[in-house]
């Protein structure tokens, strides 16, 4: 990630959709992850957030370039290696990381659990309470990456802390696009492609019985009137609002207004 001051990363924020507190995460998590890179060689993670000022648009792009780094690193399609090997460069080991190789036995054992101090921005879990340990059983275990990053078959791999960082972020940033995409285009036939069994009801039926109080009744012959003249002309307007207890447009919310129309309409 580009700049680790915090005022850039406060700029960043600003101008990307990605949180303050997710960039200091990932900020952490390279210190930490720099700070052994002394002893053994830690690659960094160059993911630039989308500036995009769209947010929507930001977030889609940062799906994307997160999937690419994420990917686990093939072996060039020339190595022989390819034959006995794999396709995949670092395939053979639960604690290493499939895009870098990086030795996380090795890291933790010289920096400490890094795992440990990287902590989601909303429920203060860390890296290793959400990846790294048995959700029935407790019992510590190593993520396994998977082939196609969040599907696929499972690699013999893992991804060190800054990458399980930007995974971790992947997935949330996937599930907000998803829970948008729902509220947006939410209709029946994307829902049920998606195996969600809802019968639409049809707004008629929840056609409520006349609940209209006493008061307001002797206001319905203007209210009738008004819905007449509305059409026919234009400086009359009666603005219906949803109820918004139900959701429908039940009468309850109308609103007139009227515009000039001795000038307008003669
Ligand atoms: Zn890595």
């Amino acid at each position: 990630m580009i700049g680790n001051t915090q005022n850039d990363l406060l700029r960043l924020a600003a101008q990307t959709q990605m949180t303050y507190a997710q960039m200091q995460q990932q900020a952490s998590a390279q210190a930490a992850m720099n700070n052994v890179s002394e002893h053994i060689e830690v690659p960094q993670v160059n993911f630039y957030p989308s500036q995009h000022p769209n947010h929507k648009k930001a977030r889609r792009k940062d799906i994307k370039q997160a999937y690419k780094l994420l990917s686990p690193t093939k072996r060039s399609i020339l190595s022989p290696k390819r034959a006995w090997g794999g396709k995949y460069r670092y395939n053979t080991n639960t604690m290493r990381c499939c895009v870098d190789g990086c030795d996380v036995e090795y890291l933790l054992r010289a920096a400490g659990n890094i795992y440990e101090q990287v902590f989601d921005d909303e429920t203060g879990q860390s890296l290793w309470d959400i990846y790294f340990k048995n959700p029935v059983t407790g019992e510590i275990e190593a993520f396994i990456a998977r082939e196609k990053v969040t599907s696929g078959r499972k690699l013999r791999a893992t991804y060190c802390p800054e990458h399980l960082h930007l995974y971790h972020l992947l997935t949330k940033w996937e599930k907000e696009d998803e829970k948008e995409e729902e509220m947006s285009s939410g209709t029946l036939k994307s829902k049920l492609k998606k195996g969600v069994s809802t019968v639409a009801v049809p707004i008629a039926t929840l056609k409520k019985k006349d609940n209209t109080p006493e008061l307001l009744k002797k206001y319905e012959p203007f209210f009738m009137q008004l819905e007449k003249d509305s059409k026919a002309y234009n400086g009359i307007n009666l603005l219906h609002y949803k109820n918004p207890e139900t959701g429908i447009n039940d009468g309850d919310y109308d609103c007139v207004r009227f515009e000039a129309i001795s000038t307008r309409n003669g």
